[in-house]
């Protein structure tokens, strides 16, 4: 294993002044920090004002972007192109977001429930990568302008319950805003890091985080020791934060004296309002207004009473996860404020009585996720002599999967030893043989990386295209040592193979491989994008088929017929469309057949019913 820092300018190996930013990659608010004379420091806005980034992106009808508080103001004129809360989308299918779609005002499409979800701004489709990437960015261009000069590595932060496709999403934003994540970092982690805690390896102590944001709370339990975070619960409520509490506010006044709001913007104005208030009543006793001419007032103590039930929310939540992680709050050694929300006085107060401690408050709530992630950054650039780095994987591990895209299994900079699985399917019938081709590197096309090994999982039962259950694992030792194992889980069938993937492989060459990935990101997630598109395209050409034949006794001639056309027009994109056009005729097959297939299931439960002998 080899701990190396790269010149991604150069692709020449450096050992020291390496400048690694830390983001806070928020679901309301992103920020950027670094390392100054060993302290961290967030970069402001070019007035100095305010670090925070509202994690908002406006895409104009001209397809050019902005973002932050430049594509604030959209959200009242223009909600269908203004993307809020994109992180609530990472790594999510359609079906895992349902349930909240109604809360953002923007397209999300719904083609296929077990897919990754797109968002359609007018005629073109992002994924939640492509969306992160674009906040990313501003982060990017905002140190550089500060520092002047360029940026290229980063640590970036993630809530600690994100799952394995959720950080992937993330580092992939991070390389397509050209960044070298070389990091995913749990927020409460990074929080603590900013307190101080976790840096000296002798420490034992056990935090709790209570991280309560602008749409999330997040309560995380951790347990450090050797220098270890370890993540013992986690615990919170993905709708519940800040915003909360602005709308409790407008009911509030709305309902004490009978205020009419006449239209979007007058909405908006008034949550704007409230946020303020909110955010006067945690220094003053009381706020006031004046709304359209009407005086409008709330003092802390009616505040409070609205914020009352939140609160004994978030207290539930901390509850569990010390259930979770058996333990009381006698046991838990400090309790660190994160997020802006937890500015509010009676907040603190309540997690402080829960807990029976003083909480830790002393550094700003908005920036400490930012600056944490600022010296993990600092830690991995080797500035901290006194702090040891672990062994970790250098370049990302994978399979190749249709197409040619390489499938990561275990990314690049996961300490060793490791062990990581991924389910697969096959995408032909019958199919009794599987290849397993074994990738080393950072690009999305396995033709760029480097090939380590091959075998054949053999004696696959023939089952239809994505029944069966392919499993492969990576299991990677503390001496670099990879194992490889297949296994078909229906029939148990396995297979494995032994692969060392640094033999033969030098620093420079590894340092060519990251600049490589990184000078091609753009033109990489181009070319993924456009084939998973097109994988998605033969797949609905392939099932539209099968959709006819199996329901030729029923289906109209203009209809086979229909379908036949819009099948010609999407295998017409796939061969030869962009990834958009190619996405709008999966639309236009989707939109005319779903009716159909809806109408296929009531017949084929009819057809079961007159088969059952009712007597
Ligand atoms: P996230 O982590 O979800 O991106 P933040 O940690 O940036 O969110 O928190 C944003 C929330 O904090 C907003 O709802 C904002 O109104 C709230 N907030 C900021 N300052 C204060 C304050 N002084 N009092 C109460 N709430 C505040
Ligand atoms: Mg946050």
């Amino acid at each position: 294993m080899a701990k190396i820092a790269i010149d991604l300018k150069s692709g020449s190996i450096k050992k020291e002044d390496q400048l690694i930013v830390g983001i806070d990659l928020g679901t309301t608010n992103s920020l950027v920090a670094y390392i100054q004379n060993g302290e961290p420091v967030i970069v402001r806005d070019p007035e100095g004002q305010s670090g925070l980034v509202p994690s908002i992106i406006y895409f104009h009808p001209d397809h050019s972007v902005v973002v932050g508080h430049d594509a604030r103001q959209h959200l009242i004129h223009d909600p269908g192109r203004t993307i809020f809360s994109v992180k609530r989308l990472m790594g999510k299918s359609y079906s895992d977001i349902a349930s909240y779609e109604h809360h953002l005002g923007y397209e999300i499409l719904n083609d296929d429930k077990d897919r990754l979800v797109k968002v359609r701004v007018g005629d073109r489709f992002y994924s939640p990568i492509d969306l992160s990437a674009h906040i990313l960015r501003k982060l990017k261009s905002r140190i550089e302008e500060a520092l002047s000069k360029p940026v290229e590595k980063a640590v970036i932060t993630v809530p600690a319950y994100f799952n394995d496709a959720q950080r992937q999403a993330t580092r992939d934003a991070g390389k397509l805003a050209g960044l070298d994540v070389l990091r995913i970092v749990n927020e409460p982690t990074a929080a603590s890091l900013a307190y101080g805690l976790g840096l000296s390896p002798e420490e034992q102590k056990t935090i709790a985080v209570y991280d309560l944001g602008g749409g999330t709370f997040d309560i995380s339990i951790l347990r450090i020791e050797d220098g270890v975070f370890e993540v013992l619960a986690t615990n919170g409520d993905t709708f519940l934060g800040g915003d909360d509490l602005d709308n409790a506010i407008v009911a509030f006044w709305t309902d004490k004296y009978g205020l009419k709001i006449a239209n979007a913007s007058d909405k908006q104005t008034l949550r704007l309002e409230a946020e303020r208030a909110k955010k006067a009543l945690s220094v003053s006793e009381y706020h006031t207004l004046d709304f359209n001419g009407q005086p409008l007032r709330i003092s802390r103590e009616e505040f409070e009473a609205l914020l009352e039930p939140f609160v004994d929310r978030t207290i539930l939540s901390c509850a569990a996860a010390l259930k979770d992680a058996h333990l009381k709050p006698a046991n838990i050694h400090e309790i660190i404020m994160v997020g802006g929300s937890t500015r509010i006085p009676l907040v603190k107060s309540r997690v402080s009585a829960f807990f029976g401690k003083q909480v830790h408050d002393e550094l700003d709530p908005d920036e400490v996720v930012a600056a944490g992630a600022a010296i993990q950054a600092d830690i991995l650039a080797g500035n901290r002599k006194d702090l040891l780095l672990l062994d970790i994987t250098p370049l990302s591990l994978g399979i190749e999967t249709v197409g040619g895209l390489m499938d990561v299994i275990i990314p690049r900079n996961t300490k060793v030893p490791c062990g990581y699985a991924r389910q697969y399917t096959t995408s032909v019938d019958g199919q009794k043989n599987l290849k397993i081709s074994v990738y080393q590197g950072e690009r999305d096309l396995v033709t760029n990386n480097r090939k380590l090994a091959e075998f054949i999982l053999s004696d696959i039962p023939p089952m239809p295209a994505g029944i069966p259950k392919l499993e492969i694992r990576f299991q990677l030792n503390a001496d670099g040592i990879l194992q490889v194992f297949a296994s078909e889980l229906r029939s148990g069938t396995t297979q494995s193979i032994m692969v060392k993937p640094q033999y033969g492989i030098d620093e420079e060459e590894m340092g060519r491989m990251l600049l490589d990935s990184i000078r091609h990101a753009e033109t990489d997630m181009v070319v993924k994008a456009l084939t998973e598109a097109q994988n998605e395209g033969r797949m609905m050409v392939h099932s539209a088929g099968k959709f006819i034949q199996q329901n030729s006794n029923w289906l109209e001639e203009d209809q086979v017929g229909e379908i036949r056309r819009l099948t010609g027009l999407l295998n017409e994109a796939v061969d030869t469309g962009t990834k958009d056009e190619i996405q709008t005729s999966i639309e236009g097959l989707n939109a005319y057949t779903t009716p159909l297939a809806h109408r296929a299931l009531e017949v084929h439960v009819a057809g079961a019913m007159r088969g059952q002998a009712i007597k």
